[in-house]
């Protein structure tokens, strides 16, 4: 019996509506999708992976309009796919899953009210029915207590919580094929791998297709049975998973996949890709699998660019210890080997609560931070690693002054910080945020937004000199400078926010998800500039990450929070490579590989507890911080958990430089 797909894409050309030559965005894409078959889309940010779902799904934004090509689908593998008019695929046997799951639910509306909603729309089932349906649905999609959570509104379930109901949605109308677009990007590594198991288990359930739209090729190696490498509005490469992602043959490819940092791999540089993206529509048609993948340096500056630029102009007025020769950076102040180092920063017994409301008239005490001891020392990068609401960014707000401590407190160089900083204490602190866009003031330009922190301590006359110097420190130059943040890309505005905590030349800088919303090629230009800053400056950092591959790659020293506590701090190469404390263990298990993948759904990983297959047994997401379990307060979810784990708290344990919370410190590796 012939066997045809299920989707078909055929020749999709997509652009900008404007009179006269419309720049292409999508120049003549072509794939299929089978029953029970994955395939994942793989690029850099603005290649055009999320239009082709949005295109596929007739879901096209304003201004931009489907010009050529074929949608096919068909509902059932032994039928021949039909073609679809432009715009009505969606409700035709297409879902879709977003990035971000409030893009898929009403913020108004319980959940399961919303679910029930399409059940109806879908099957013109009786109220009743529907209902059922919805809450068979959350359960089916592993929402805890589903009965109760149905009266829920999308505000008062986590993001995991979320993106799950967002799951439940797109299966509510029943699909053939489920298009997902960057569904994990904004999770941490064990929900990611939750995620990634439920998409993978309602795929060989119920047969879909599945088109898999990722920048993290590690994702893709993990759910993916072929793969598209898109570059600039074209697929440049193709094929199963196993043959592209290990024997690349397209340069493109390869450079893509050494821009991504592993669990693995030698600790030392990124390696973002040279130059900048193609423009859609520009590509040379002789580019595939000859050498050079990008005209030479726009946007992001070229080694050559970047040095001729260089000697044009000299560093006069810059920061006063970029002027020290090479010679004199201080570079020994690196503790790699987690030699000791003086303290900058030291945090003691901190404790910072938040009041929150629990029911009518009812208010409570959350504690977000519960007695956090944590030194960063002079020059030093420091890792602070664990799951979403574990407490790192309130950390790192009550170290700049954001937040106010409850108890204990911040010594900067050994002076006790006030709880109303002066200004030149709030100077030696500065922080960059993850979305540089709403951090940057839109109505801006580059240079008018490092003038402003200028102005309170360069005279007058001097600040566009000094604004330019900044500029050339990060890796931008002239044409940025007049540029409004929303002419930069996601890279250049990091930059210009690096560049702008700079300009009050700050000792210490805390970045709070830095890189999270950047691919990793540009991801990794950041991160050798942060780390070249650091050794040029005598920087030190506190670099707050999910990404546990990046943070190997980055940092010194790690520390792993849970539930408001460390519970496992030490040098980054032994904590990675000899974690003491079952949950490490568990989020490197759960890190997805670049290079091999992992054994799904059949059990313990490579450390014993997990592997994408472990993560389940963490025992679903953290306890609420209102409700602290007694004892060692990771017990219910801790696969290593004993009677004593239930009644006493673990007290620390000490090896190699290595802190360790917990009764059984490293008798896991047993
Ligand atoms: Fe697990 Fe017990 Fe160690 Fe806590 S003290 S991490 S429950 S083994």
């Amino acid at each position: 019996m012939t066997s045809y797909p299920l989707l078909e894409v055929d020749g999709l050309r997509v652009a900008l509506q404007r009179r006269g030559t419309a720049p292409t965005l999508l120049d003549g894409l072509s794939f299929a999708v089978a029953a029970g078959q994955c395939l994942g889309i793989v690029g850099e940010s603005g290649c055009g992976k999320s239009l082709t779902l949005r295109a596929t799904m007739g879901l096209l934004p304003a201004g931009v309009e489907r010009t050529g090509g074929q949608i096919r689908l068909s509902h059932q593998a032994d039928a021949a796919p039909t073609a679809v008019p432009a715009g009505q695929a969606a409700g035709r046997g297409l879902a879709m899953v977003f990035q971000d799951s409030h893009a898929s639910l009403d913020p108004t509306t319980r959940v399961g009210a919303f679910v029930t909603d399409i059940v109806r729309r879908r099957t013109g089932a009786s109220r009743a029915a529907a209902r059922r349906r919805a809450v068979e649905l959350l359960a089916a999609v592993g929402v805890p207590d589903p009965a109760l959570r149905f009266h829920s509104y999308p505000h008062e379930l986590s993001g995991g919580m979320r993106q799950r109901v967002a799951i439940a949605l797109a299966l509510a109308t029943d699909p053939r094929v489920l298009l997902c677009d960057e569904p994990t990007t904004a999770l941490d590594v064990t929900l990611q791998a939750e995620i990634l198991l439920l998409l993978d288990a309602a795929r060989a359930e119920r047969g879909l297709g599945m088109v898999f739209v990722s920048h993290d090729i590690a994702v893709i190696r993990q759910i993916a049975d072929v793969v598209a490498v898109m570059y600039a509005g074209q697929i440049i490469e193709a094929g199963p998973v196993a043959d592209v992602l290990d024997r690349p043959r397209h340069p493109y490819t390869r450079a893509l996949i050494d821009a991504v940092p592993t669990l693995e791999g030698p600790i030392g540089r990124f390696r973002p890709i040279a130059g900048a993206p193609a423009r859609p529509g520009r590509l040379h048609p002789l580019l595939p699998l000859q050498g050079s993948l990008r005209p030479p340096g726009r946007g992001l500056l070229g080694r050559r660019a970047r040095h001729r630029r260089a000697r044009r102009r000299a560093p006069i007025g810059l920061h006063p210890l970029l002027l020290r020769p090479l010679a004199q950076r201080p570079l020994a102040l690196r503790p790699r080997a987690g030699g000791h180092m003086s303290a900058l920063i030291r945090v003691h017994s901190l404790v910072v609560d938040h009041p929150v409301r629990a029911g009518f008239l009812r208010r409570r005490r959350l504690r977000a931070v519960d007695g956090v001891d944590l030194e960063l020392g002079r020059g030093e990068i420091l890792g602070l690693v664990g799951e979403s609401g574990c407490g790192k960014s309130t950390l790192a707000r009550a170290i700049v002054g954001l937040a106010t401590p409850t108890a204990g407190g911040v010594l900067l160089d050994g002076a006790p910080v006030p709880r109303r900083r002066p200004p030149g204490m709030r100077r030696r602190i500065q922080m960059i945020y993850q979305d540089p866009g709403s951090s940057l003031d839109p109505r801006r330009t580059v240079s008018q937004t490092l003038a402003e922190p200028l102005r309170r301590t360069v005279p007058a006359e001097k600040i566009a000199h000094r604004a330019r110097e900044l500029l050339e420190m990060v890796g931008l130059g002239e044409r940025q400078a007049h540029a409004l943040p929303r002419e930069l890309s996601g890279g250049q505005r990091q930059r210009v926010a690096i560049a702008r905590a700079l300009a009050v030349e700050p000792e210490v800088l805390v970045a709070d998800e830095a890189v999270a919303a950047l691919d990793a090629s540009v991801a990794g230009a950041v991160l050798n500039l942060l780390s070249d800053l650091r050794e040029r400056l005598g920087l030190s950092v506190l670099f707050i990450s999910h990404d546990l591959a990046t943070v190997r790659g980055l940092c010194d020293r790690v520390a792993v929070m849970y539930l408001g506590s460390i519970v496992e701090e030490g040098p980054v190469a032994r904590v990675f490579a000899r974690p003491g404390h079952p949950y490490t263990r568990v989020l490197l298990d759960a890190v997805p590989s670049r290079d091999r993948r992992r054994s799904g759904t059949a059990g313990p990983g490579p450390g014993g507890l997990g592997g994408v297959g472990g993560v389940g047994r963490l025992g679903g997401e953290p306890p609420s911080p209102l409700d602290v379990p007694p004892g060692c307060r990771f017990h219910p979810r801790c696969p290593r958990a004993a009677a004593r784990c239930g009644t006493s708290e673990p007290s620390e344990e000490r090896r190699d430089g290595q802190r360790v919370w917990c009764h059984f410190a490293w008798r896991h590796e047993l």
